[in-house]
């Protein structure tokens, strides 16, 4: 059965019973048909929140295909369900470029979805659309001030690194000229789209605690430099109200349902490579202030999205996590021991195990926040026994919790391994979540601590742009701001070819953004792709739709 098929299968149950279920009048949520919903930001509550144990889902290195940590976070929420926690899992809105790409949807996958996936997976309630108006809007706003005679800021439009945003892998895009058609279309110049995943109002929005505050981020925004070198932010053009306007429902979380009725909460979708790859903290504190249990998830593996999960978000919103799931399969642990992408359902025990210092790794780093795991094998069809028995073994030889979960064929039954240590990690108070580093250390401290620490670096080298970009954000005065290293995921080292656990390598940082909104700053490091394309046979062509509106072929 495909996971539409599965998703079909189910009887939703009206959303104002998951309200209800998850705590709140359902006169106060704000409906989008019978099985979606926005909630009122008036429905957090700090206090309830700090009660909450909030516990992230992480993973190793990953392969092309993703580990299946969505589909890990939903089934481990069903299984805390069953046995008597009342959970909440927390996830980011998928994008359309991998829905219609190679990846697919985000909604989990086989008995582990949240519902109705079709509609999550394409338009939703509309957050991507308004994040990317009022990105356009600011692009907009620019290029009439650089145009106005009345009104001009005297913006030097070679500084500008605002671009434009869509929703969809256009790679034609990239790179493009504006203002071309003579002297009452604009002044010509060069710029580009990506992808509203990448739009850094996509990261404003994640970690914005209010409307105040996003308002106030939103005019952070560095837009470029005058003839004259002074900086330019969005509220000197004063775009901050209009675009906070077109975000009023964006920023209220999504409410839907998984497939055995619990409450779900979608919100914002930020990328994991440059940006922090979470849901919004507002859906967070919302999960956290009507459960005993929250589960979220951070993009890509440990290295990536974790990290940025605890020295970013967590730092921003003082959040104390209590236990980190590090999903793991077997298929990602041939491939970092050296098997062909094409062989990995291929029994192989040889591969599995020289793939195990990737997964050791990990399980350092994760140490390294004071957090305590329990390694989530993610079990596919191919598995063998005598293959999970590796897996066991090596971390019963490290002294830590595995747990074998079959969520995607059995749903919250197969989870209930992974929940019981799970709460047993919670119960005995095991983590005392610490940041990795202190956001006041140099910046160049920063991203050395990280690149050393976590991907296991000699050192970092920086080019002469990264340098020089080193200054410019000392002359902002910007120093203090956390960073978010745009890296690879494919390998712990910033060289993509590099499995498994790569020693006695450099990270070289070329460039370093600046993305004062947001509130970080992100050095770059390998060619991070902003506007994805699409592969030679996109997802696309399977999907269809019939007369009675019934779609086929998403996954
Ligand atoms: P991630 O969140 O880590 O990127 P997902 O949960 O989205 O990963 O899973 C990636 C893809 O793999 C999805 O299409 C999902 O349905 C599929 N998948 C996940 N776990 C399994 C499994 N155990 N067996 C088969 N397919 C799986
Ligand atoms: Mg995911």
């Amino acid at each position: 059965m495909t996971d539409l098929q599965i998703a079909k299968g189910v009887t939703l149950k009206h959303i104002s019973n998951i309200a209800e279920k998850f705590g709140i009048d359902p006169e106060n949520i704000e409906m989008f048909g019978k099985y979606k919903a926005k909630l009122p930001l008036t429905a957090i509550n700090r206090e309830k929140a700090q009660e909450s144990n909030l516990i992230l889902v992480s993973a190793i290195s990953p392969t092309p295909a993703g580990e299946g940590k969505t589909t890990m976070s939903i089934g481990l929420s069903e299984g805390l369900n069953r046995l008597g926690k009342k959970t909440t899992v927390v996830l980011r809105e998928p994008s359309l470029g991998p829905v219609f790409g190679i990846k697919g949807g985000a909604t989990g996958g086989g008995f582990s979805q949240v519902l109705p996936m079709e509609d999550i997976n394409l338009h939703f309630t509309g957050d991507f659309a308004a994040i990317e108006k009022a990105h356009n809007l600011l692009a907009a706003i620019i290029d009439n001030n650089i145009q106005s005679k009345t009104n001009s800021v005297q913006l030097d439009p070679r500084t500008i690194g605002w671009k434009r945003v869509m929703d969809m892998n256009d790679r034609s895009l990239r790179h493009i000229i504006v203002g071309l058609g003579g002297t009452t279309s604009g002044i010509p110049r060069e710029t580009g789209f990506d992808i509203t995943a990448a739009s850094e109002i996509m990261a404003i929005l994640c970690l914005a605690e209010s409307l105040s505050d996003l308002k106030k981020r939103l005019g952070n925004i560095f837009v470029g430099y005058t003839y004259d070198k002074n900086p330019i932010y969005a509220k000197d053009l004063k775009a901050e109200g209009a675009m906070a306007a077109l975000l009023k429902d964006a920023i209220k979380p999504n409410l839907v349902q998984t497939i055995e009725g619990n409450p779900a909460i979608i919100h914002g979708g930020p990328f994991a490579n440059i940006a922090q790859g979470t849901n919004s903290v507002i859906a967070t504190l919302m999960g956290m202030s009507h459960s005993d249990y929250t589960v979220t998830e951070a993009g890509f593996g440990f290295d990536l999205g974790a990290e940025k999960f605890f020295d970013i978000k967590c730092q921003s919103a003082g959040l104390k996590p209590k236990a980190v799931v590090l999903t793991t399969t077997i298929r990602a642990l041939k491939y970092h021991g050296g098997a062909d992408l094409k062989s990995l359902t291929e029994p192989d025990v040889e591969a599995l195990s020289k793939g195990l210092p990737n997964l050791e790794k990990h399980l350092e780093n994760i140490g390294k926040f004071k957090m305590v795991p329990v390694i989530a094998i993610n079990r596919f069809v191919s598995d063998t026994d005598e293959e999970i028995d590796v897996i066991q073994k090596f971390a019963a030889s490290k002294g830590i919790r595995v747990a074998v979960a079959n969520v995607w064929a059995k749903g919250g039954a197969g989870a209930e391994e992974l929940a019981k240590a799970v709460i047993e990690i919670v119960e005995s108070k095991a983590s005392s979540f610490k940041p990795l580093y202190d956001w006041e250390t140099s910046v160049k401290d920063k991203i050395a601590t990280i690149a050393t620490e976590i991907y296991g670096a000699e050192y970092v080298d920086y080019t002469t742009k990264a340098k020089a970009d080193l200054r410019k954000i000392a002359d902002l005065g910007l120093e203090h701001l956390p960073v978010c290293i745009a890296k690879t995921q494919k390998s712990l080292s910033d060289n993509p070819k590099l499995l498994g656990r790569p020693k006695d390598f450099i990270i070289t940082v070329r460039e370093i953004e600046i993305a004062v909104g947001a509130g970080f700053l992100i050095p770059i490091t390998g060619n991070i792709m902003r506007m994805p394309g699409l592969p030679a046979h996109p997802a696309s062509e399977g999907i269809d739709i019939n007369d009675d509106g019934e779609i086929t072929g998403l996954f």
